[in-house]
């Protein structure tokens, strides 16, 4: 490629960058073409969403913002520009970037794909209705509307009720000893017993014994009587301090039991209350609506002998069987509905080719196995993202650009020829696609590479190689090419052998049944299989919850963010450890689960080192004149944050017709701190100066604080080195969230026996990232640990010690083990999806 020099030419067809400097970028200027499949390579951190997404897409945006009000204008003044001299030849884009910290969201498979609108549509005006009853309208089949709602459960599908059995568990205890297990703990508890004494009742005898009407009053009344307390007064003595007129502690008002658990199911904020609540009242399927959510009359109508709850249940592909006939016309049903009511059977035959084209396209995406109701949040970024990608396929846009965010996550070599062909289509209909990505396969494919190195954060930013993907051979610095052209031969050290088995047995969840599997310990072991085939439900499902219960422990602390009305009820469950379990002392689960889900929780917090660096600033000499705490360096709480954005460091500013959108806070300008604490400097820094500090610049500046610097070199060594120590967590990508908390048990420095549980650690790794993450895995085996991830990565399979290969399909064509072994003899397997790629990999 010639390069271009003269800044005010513009290529025909092409993209112009000139001046590109947004975070690390070095004024790169370059041309890509539109139109075309350009991929954005290079190491993590390197830079590519700074050019991608933070140069390309925001710029994009903030035109098409532009143009749209001039009101809208006014304020976006205050949006961060990108800096770069000049784009040209942007068309408008589209973003899919993986979910960032997504919220809890009330979407599924359905409304996310705008499947289920067009279903109502069916059902509404082409489905089977029973005589007499008069046309719904599309509102009346969605659970979100009162028209369609379960008129007793609500549209949850479920109904809950707060009974003396979910209230009392252990009817033998007194109240004293905790007998109203849904009572609050500590001191409201206490409180609420004390009030008892107060008003006469005996907190000392068995729960049963109290007579029934003394029972319902406590757990059942709606009176809030407020009466005197003593703490640690007998009723007797209490009776005598009152007749005596002493002054009580104070005056404490009683709750029920029951009001108690409802009120705060109902209003805390708290996630984690409202599950402990939860757990005090029984929950079963709606007797209306049998947990179908919708109305009777609604579920009356029905399509192809299904009622809507029914025909959202099943799996894409079986959708598209349904369908198909319908759609050509061959469905002896709508040959009939031809005859009587012609309307009618055009409108069914209309929905049914438009379902059918878009079900095809989830389906060319490997995304078949999923249902309709499915909800969201239990899906894998990458599953999310191929959704709304699949969405955009049948869209019927041209002339825009999509620019996406590594889209092979999730997806199995097998699928990803899949992925290719979809990406192919949105191109073919005139659009252009920028991609950030990893896998070698989706690089291969593109008709044009940028990569971006040659390494993270300063040591990155610059444009390595621009061009056809034939020319990048020829780029002496490209960390990518050595990969793409494979000049780095696959090297193996010796197979370990296991030092014993976890054995599971039974094990039946979602596509699993009845399944019998074990697990070598002492050894690095990867689950593989085609998406959708099982892996997760085995490994992150089963696996970790049995282990839990083994260890005598709750699940991961991170579900207890999930609201409780939106936790899928699993329909099936079954199986247990029969052998190994008392060889693992410890389980740590490394999952991409977001770090926080508020910009006030950061890589410094989660890893813990802020405390150490707040503390280091309290005990600086201004700070001690002042008599500044470490509190004080919080930009959570206290005095030392800015009070104009109580430490947010922005500000949302509402618009009209459009999402509201985040401006720097105009009095500290983002640092989030008031002036104040500004003014007190570590080693010339200030607190706000520290936060933007990367962790490799971090790392040299606290070299003789031991205790900062040591958790900062883990996180270098696992790839992070570019990141902030601020970079707030909803900035973080789901890859980069599970690398914090590997390096944040790494640095815990395990003693053994522990067992290890990653799902997919190489998402947003470039090959040579993926290098330096198996040598943290070996350490971790090597230490006496057991390591079990879920893994695409053939680099990653093929290096691992024991492979354990699901399949042989996605949904109900999944679930088995196909076949195990070592890396060889997996490979060798005639029946497994995996073996060819491995074979690729390993020969
Ligand atoms: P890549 O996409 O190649 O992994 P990025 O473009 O995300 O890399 O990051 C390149 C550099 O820019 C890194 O040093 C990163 O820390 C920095 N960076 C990324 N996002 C931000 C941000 N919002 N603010 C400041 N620096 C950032
Ligand atoms: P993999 O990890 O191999 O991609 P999964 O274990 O996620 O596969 O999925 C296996 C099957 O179980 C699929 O049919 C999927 O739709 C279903 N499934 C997985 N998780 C859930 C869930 N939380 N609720 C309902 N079905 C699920
Ligand atoms: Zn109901
Ligand atoms: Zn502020």
């Amino acid at each position: 490629m010639k390069q271009l020099n003269d800044n005010k030419t513009q290529k025909e067809g092409f993209v112009s960058i000139r001046g590109a400097r947004q975070h690390n970028l070095k004024n790169v200027s370059l041309d890509i073409p539109r139109d075309a499949l350009v991929v954005f390579t290079g190491v993590s951190g390197s830079g590519k969403s700074s050019l991608a997404f933070g140069t390309l897409y925001a710029e994009a945006q903030r035109r098409y913002l532009e143009s749209v009000s001039p009101y809208a204008r006014r304020l976006f003044h205050q949006m961060p520009i990108p800096e770069v001299d000049q784009i040209e030849g942007l068309p408008p884009a589209v973003a899919l970037q993986q979910q960032r910290g997504s919220g809890t969201t009330r979407s599924s498979v359905g409304s996310v794909t705008t499947l289920s609108n067009l279903l109502r549509m069916l059902y509404s005006r082409a489905g089977n209705y029973p005589p007499n009853q008069s046309i719904l309208y599309a509102e009346s089949f969605s659970t979100n509307t009162p028209e369609g709602a379960c008129p007793q459960c609500h549209g949850l599908g479920r109904v809950y009720e707060v009974t003396e059995k979910s209230m009392v568990l252990d009817d033998s205890l007194s109240i004293r000893e905790g007998a109203i297990a849904a009572w609050p703990k500590a001191w409201q508890g206490q409180n609420f017993r004390n009030i008892l004494i107060t008003i006469g009742y005996n907190v000392d005898i068995p729960w049963k014994d109290l007579p029934k009407k003394e029972r319902d009053w406590i757990l059942f009344t709606n009176e809030k009587p407020q009466v005197p307390v003593y703490p640690g007064l007998d009723r007797d003595q209490v009776q005598l301090a009152i007749k005596q007129k002493k002054a009580p502690s104070y005056m404490g008002t009683f709750t029920g039991a029951q009001k108690y658990v409802l009120h705060t199911f109902a209003n805390t904020q708290s996630a984690l209350m409202k599950k402990r609540v939860s757990e005090y009242m029984l929950s079963s399927d709606c007797p209306t609506c049998n947990g179908k959510r919708l109305r009777p009359e609604s579920l009356s109508v029905t399509f192809a002998g299904y009622d809507i709850a029914d025909i959202s249940r099943l799996p894409l592909k079986r959708l598209l069987t349904i369908f198909e006939p319908y759609s050509d016309g061959s469905a002896p049903s709508l040959i009939k509905l031809t005859k009587n009511h012609q309307e009618k059977a055009l409108v069914a035959q209309r929905i049914a080719e438009d379902l059918v084209a878009r079900v095809t396209v989830l389906l060319e995406l490997g995304l078949g196995y999923l249902s309709l109701e499915r909800s969201t949040p239990t899906l894998s970024p990458g599953e999310h993202q191929r959704l709304r990608l699949a969405t955009q396929v049948r869209s019927n846009l041209f002339g825009v650009v999509y620019v996406l965010d590594e889209p092979s996550a999730g997806l199995h070599p097998a699928d990803t020829e899949a992925l290719l062909k979809s990406l192919d289509r949105l191109k073919a209909s005139g659009n252009s696609l920028f991609v950030v990505e990893h896998e070698l396969d989706v690089i291969r494919h593109a008709d044009w590479i940028v990569d971006v190195g040659p390494d993270a954060g300063e040591g990155g930013g610059e444009i390595l190689y621009s061009g056809p993907p034939a020319g990048l051979k020829n780029s002496a610095r490209s960390k990518t090419k050595d990969h793409l052209y494979n000049n780095l031969p696959f090297e193996k050290s010796a197979v370990r052998k296991p030092s014993g088995w976890l054995e599971l047995n039974g094990v039946t969840r979602n596509n699993l049944i009845n399944l019998d599997v074990s697990f070598p310990l002492g050894v690095l072991t990867s689950v593989t299989g085609v998406s959708g085939s099982g892996k997760s439900s085995l490994v992150s499902q089963v696996l970790v919850e049995l282990m839990s219960a083994k260890l005598g422990k709750a699940p991961s602390t991170e579900e207890e963010e999930q609201d409780v009305l939106q936790q899928d009820v699993v329909a099936t469950l079954g199986g247990k450890i029969t052998k190994g379990a008392e060889r693992l002392k410890r389980m740590v689960v490394v999952n991409q689960k977001p770090i926080g889900r508020t910009p006030r929780s950061n890589l410094a917090t989660y890893t813990g080192l802020f405390d150490i660096v707040r503390k280091l600033f309290a005990a600086t000499k201004l700070a001690k004149a002042r008599h500044y705490n470490a509190g004080r360096f919080s930009f959570n709480v206290g005095k030392g944050r800015c009070a104009n954005c109580d430490g947010e460091g922005f500000v949302m500013i509402e618009l009209l017709f459009l999402p509201s959108v985040y401006a720097p806070c105009p009095v500290c300008s983002g640092a989030r701190y008031n002036a104040e604490t500004l003014e007190v400097t570590y080693n010339d820094k200030n607190i706000a100066e520290v936060l933007q500090m990367t962790v490799n610049e971090a790392a040299s500046f606290f070299e003789k604080e031991d205790r900062v610097s040591r958790p900062l070199k883990v996180l270098q060594e696992v790839g992070l080195g570019y990141l902030r120590l601020g970079q707030p967590a909803t900035e973080l990508s789901g890859g980069e969230a599970q690398r914090i908390k590997l390096a944040t048990e790494l640095q815990r420095l395990s003693r053994g026996n522990t067992l290890y549980v990653l799902d997919e650690p190489t998402t947003g790794l470039h090959p040579t990232d993926v290098e330096k993450l198996q040598l943290q895995l070996a350490r971790l085996v090597d230490a006496g640990n057991t390591v079990i991830v879920v893994e695409h990565d053939m680099q990653v399979v093929a290096g691992s010690d024991w492979v354990i290969d699901i399949g042989p399909g996605a949904g109900d064509e999944g679930g088995k083990v196909i076949t195990e072994g070592t890396p060889a003899q997996v490979a060798k397997n005639k029946e497994s999806k995996t073996a060819v790629y491995l074979m690729r990999t390993l020969s």
